[in-house]
């Protein structure tokens, strides 16, 4: 039986502000690869200083990815890449330092809200870390619940935090 399989489009947001940041960025890149996912586009990467609590500053990139994943089954596959690279979740805490955080940005053009899961990411426009790698490479998308571009959204974003083109030591 030949069956058609569902394409969908999902949008990454990865960070690590722990350990040697560029390569646990790469190790979710093959990660994802390996899990039969796509990478259609990766931006550049980007440093920021640490938001939203006192820490190391983060190294942040943002992925365009195919897959055949629902969006629960990516979130799960994220949270085992996540735990693959050592990170730690304590529950009780907010915001605490990690050595790779994957979000779902958006999925297709999909809103969704369960218990699990918020689509778009909810946080994503107040965000200028976000904004960013998003305005490089994909200006014009339309968010589906603000009905704004990417574009619109960084020039409105009222976070003045630094986000930096992020320049590896060789
Ligand atoms: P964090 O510890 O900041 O990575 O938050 C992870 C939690 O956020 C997970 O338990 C997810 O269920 C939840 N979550 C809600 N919406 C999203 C999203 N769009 N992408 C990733 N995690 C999400």
């Amino acid at each position: 039986m030949f069956h058609n399989k569902v394409i969908n489009s999902a949008v990454l947001l990865s960070g690590s502000n722990l350990g040697n940041r560029v390569e646990y960025l790469t190790f979710a890149q093959l990660e994802l690869l390996q899990a039969g996912a796509s990478i259609l586009k990766a931006s550049a990467l980007y440093e920021s200083e640490a938001w939203g609590f006192e820490s190391s500053a983060f190294v942040n990139q943002v992925l365009i990815v195919e897959t055949e994943l629902s969006s629960d089954q990516l979130l799960q596959l994220l949270q085992v890449i996540e735990k693959k690279a050592g990170r730690k979740r304590i529950p009780t805490s907010g915001y605490a330092a990690r050595t790779l955080d994957l979000d779902i940005l958006f999925f297709n053009n999909q809103i969704i809200e369960t218990a699990d899961l918020t689509i778009p990411h909810p946080r994503l426009h107040e965000r200028r870390f976000t904004l960013m790698p998003l305005h490089e490479i994909m200006p014009q998308y339309k968010h589906p619940v603000l009905q704004q571009t990417v574009e619109t959204m960084l020039a409105k974003c009222p976070d003045m935090g630094k986000v930096e083109p992020f320049i590896a030591a060789l």
